[in-house]
């Protein structure tokens, strides 16, 4: 049996090609950028005020008579989105609105808390100090320069930035295709009518949403029983639809455990069985060509710890981000200990004290069926055969994705 560290280097070894695509920003957010996005217009896109107030010529100011005020006619209004449309001369100022285009003629703009106003005149004090309130064309972003480098998450004020500029696509990481199917006589989907001794199916939804919370695209999904041919079928659709495939259930030493013949079956070559560790024991990894086939514990925390700790790296890094996991660092509030012989995967909550410190607990009922403690985990520590963690010892927490 190999070790995690040992089934993790396999698997990035592993890793497929990941493509990119050029999409609408529409389907932008979220994704990452694969080629530098430069920008096809200036930002500002023209010279206009930075303040409600008036546009004239500063030369009037330096070159006036002394005196306490300086006074101009108001010959018009420049508004955002109705400019002035004419020239103003010497002597003369526009009304203008923060974000309108300065007219032609005008250098600058005086704030409209520095003139006094009376029947279409302004005056403006002489000790006025000289500072502009214009945002120029260009001056943030040129066309041609870079908006978003490789590399860059597309965010929300990115999405803004994008759309500001004119730009209508980019070009982004592929989706990574997925299939998941789950294996098992005993299951049925939610909804459907059920006996006492079958069970509701958690890992379709379960496995799926993490996929698509991690940028993959679940492109088949699907569901059999413990028949060879079933099996053996359902890969089959399962590989032409998607590059990654998670099979649930179905890789232990029973007699009804046929995803490995399956897949083998189907043209995966086995690369290993059986992990080190618990929950998750009976990981299964193959690849066929550009394919990966990863047949997952069926027992629900097995399978999504699997996910967490072995697949939804992959699938980051295929979408254009860092290969690995959150982590954070905490202070263990109780002791925690692994007799036994396998790495444990222990299911944890986080608290933040008042110095900002975090407290990490683990939680009770920490069975490989039970959901419970996973769902109210954020995250988890990781314990080597025999490792005993003190209290208040310092330990790092692998978070899970979605928190
Ligand atoms: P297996 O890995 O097929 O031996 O399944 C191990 C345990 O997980 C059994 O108790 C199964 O009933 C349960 N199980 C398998 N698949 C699922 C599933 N999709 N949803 C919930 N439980 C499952
Ligand atoms: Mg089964």
């Amino acid at each position: 049996m190999i070790s995690i560290t040992e089934a993790t280097e396999i698997i990035r070894g592993n890793q497929i090609p990941s493509g990119t695509t050029s999409t609408d920003l529409s389907n932008a957010p979220g994704r990452v950028v694969a080629k530098d996005i430069l920008s096809p217009e200036p930002l500002p896109r023209f010279t206009n005020s930075a303040m409600d107030g008036f546009a004239i010529r500063w030369s009037d100011i330096e070159r006036a008579e002394e005196g306490p005020s300086i006074t101009f006619t108001v010959i018009g209004e420049s508004r955002a989105g109705a400019p002035f449309g004419s020239e103003a001369g010497p002597g003369e100022a526009v009304r203008i609105n923060t974000g309108a285009m300065l007219p032609d003629g005008t250098d600058h703009v005086v704030a409209v808390e520095d003139v006094t106003e009376e029947a279409g005149i302004i005056s403006i004090p002489s000790s006025l100090e000289y500072r502009q309130y214009i945002r120029y064309e260009g001056e943030e972003v040129m066309p041609g320069d870079v908006l978003l480098e490789r590399g860059s998450l597309i965010t929300p004020p990115a999405l803004g930035l994008l759309t500001s500029a004119g730009v209508e696509s980019v070009t982004v990481y592929e989706k990574p295709e997925v299939a998941v199917l789950v294996t098992g006589h005993e299951l049925v989907d939610s909804g459907e009518s059920i006996q006492p001794w079958q069970i509701r199916d958690s890992n379709r939804a379960m496995l799926s949403t993490s996929v698509l919370l991690a940028g993959g695209e679940v492109t088949f999904t699907g569901r059999c029983g413990d028949s060879f041919e079933d099996t053996r079928n359902s890969i089959r659709k399962a590989s032409e639809a998607a590059r990654i495939i998670l099979v649930s259930g179905g890789v232990s030493v029973g007699p009804h455990d046929l995803v490995k013949e399956a897949a083998e079956e189907e043209g995966f070559k086995r690369i290993f069985w059986k992990v080190r560790q618990k929950p998750g024991k009976p990981l299964f990894f193959s690849r066929r060509g550009d394919t990966l086939l990863f047949g997952l514990p069926g027992n629900p925390v097995s399978a999504i710890i699997c996910y967490i700790y072995y697949i939804d790296p992959l699938l980051r890094e295929l979408t254009g981000r860092e290969y690995g996991w959150r982590m954070v660092s905490g202070n263990a509030g109780e002791r925690i200990e692994n007799p036994g012989d396998r790495t444990l995967f222990i299911r944890t909550q986080h608290t933040r004290n008042e110095g900002g410190s975090l407290t990490v607990k683990p939680l009770k009922k920490q069975g490989s069926h039970m959901l419970s403690s996973m769902a109210m985990a954020d995250g988890f520590l990781l314990l080597e055969s025999g490792e005993v963690v003190e209290i208040g010892e310092e330990v790092e927490i692998h978070l899970f994705p979605w928190i």
